[in-house]
C-alpha cells in the first residue's frame, strides 16, 4: 500500500523559490516510498467527464503565464504509462463513472512542479486524472475510492492543489503573514481531516470558516477528496507540511496512511 497523499502546490516558481514547501518536496521523494507509479489529480485539468493521460511520453505543459522565460524552458520527461492508463478507465468505468483516455494530454504544472521537486529524475511513470469541479467534493471522494486498489497495487495517488487559494488576495511580494480568514479555514481543515469528519469536509463550503474566500472556486480544494476517497475509511491523517506562501496561500500536505 502505497499511502495516498495530498499537496499544495502553490505557485509554479514554487521550483526555484526559497520556502519551506520548497525544501519539504524535495525531501519527499527521500522519505516516502518509492512508488511503481503516480496518478496526479491536478487542480488545472478540468473535464465534464474523467479522463486519463494514456501518452506513453507525456509532454511537460507550461501552462501559465506572465513569467520568467527559465520557467517556460522546464521539463519534466516522466514517462507514462498506457497499460495503466487503460486500467483506471475500466475500474471507473466499472464504478459507472464513464471515463476517457486521453492519449495526446500532458503533464500540466499541477503535477511536474511538485514531481519534479520530490523526482527529479523524472523515471517514475506518471498519469493523470482530470477534475469534473461542477460535481463538487462527493464525486471527487467517490473517484478516490475506487482508484484505491491502485493504492494497494503500489500506485502513489497523488492529490494536487492548494490547502487555500484566493489569488485576488495574493501578495506576490509581501511578508508571509497569515490573515485570520486563511488561518481559521486552514486550521478547520486540519482539525476536520485528524478527527476522520468526511461528512464535515464533504461540505466544507457550509460549515468552515470563510471556505467561500479560501476557495472561490473550488478546483484546488478537490484534489484533497481524491486522496481522502483513495485512503480507505480507516486510513489516518498524518500532515506532512505546514507553511505559507505570499500571505494567503497554505501550503500544507496531508498523508493518509492505512
Ligand atoms: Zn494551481
Amino acid at each position: 500500500m502505497i499511502p495516498p497523499i495530498f499537496v499544495s502546490h502553490g505557485s509554479p516558481t514554487l521550483i526555484f523559490d526559497d520556502v519551506p514547501a520548497r525544501d519539504f518536496l524535495m525531501e519527499l521523494g527521500k522519505t516516502h516510498p518509492r512508488p511503481k507509479a503516480i496518478l496526479v489529480a491536478s487542480a488545472h485539468w478540468e473535464t465534464l467527464e474523467p479522463s486519463i493521460t494514456a501518452s506513453p511520453t507525456p509532454p511537460t505543459i507550461h501552462d501559465f503565464g506572465g513569467f520568467p522565460e527559465v520557467m517556460y524552458q522546464q521539463q519534466y520527461p516522466a514517462p507514462g504509462d498506457p497499460e495503466l492508463a487503460a486500467r483506471i478507465k475500466a475500474l471507473l468505468d466499472t464504478a459507472g463513472m464513464a471515463a476517457t483516455l486521453d492519449p495526446a494530454r500532458g503533464l500540466d504544472h499541477g503535477a511536474w512542479v511538485p514531481l519534479k521537486l520530490a523526482w527529479p529524475q523524472a523515471e517514475i511513470p506518471v498519469l493523470q486524472l482530470s477534475l469534473q469541479t461542477h460535481l463538487g467534493p462527493a464525486h471527487h471522494l467517490q473517484l478516490g475510492k475506487t482508484l484505491r486498489p491502485l493504492a494497494k497495487d503500489g500506485v502513489l495517488i497523488l492529490g494536487s492543489g492548494s490547502l487555500t487559494h484566493d489569488l485576488r488576495s495574493v501578495s506576490w511580494r509581501g511578508p508571509n503573514e497569515e490573515p485570520e480568514w486563511v488561518k481559521s479555514f486552514g486550521d478547520w481543515v486540519n482539525a476536520a481531516l485528524t478527527e476522520g469528519r468526511v461528512d464535515d469536509l464533504v461540505n466544507y463550503r457550509q460549515r468552515a470558516p470563510n471556505a467561500a474566500r479560501n476557495h472561490p472556486t473550488e478546483e484546488h480544494f478537490l484534489p484533497l477528496f481524491v486522496a481522502l476517497g483513495a485512503a480507505g475509511e480507516s486510513a489516518r491523517m498524518e500532515q506532512l507540511h505546514s507553511s505559507v506562501t505570499f500571505s494567503v496561500l497554505r501550503m500544507d500536505a496531508f498523508e493518509f496512511a492505512a
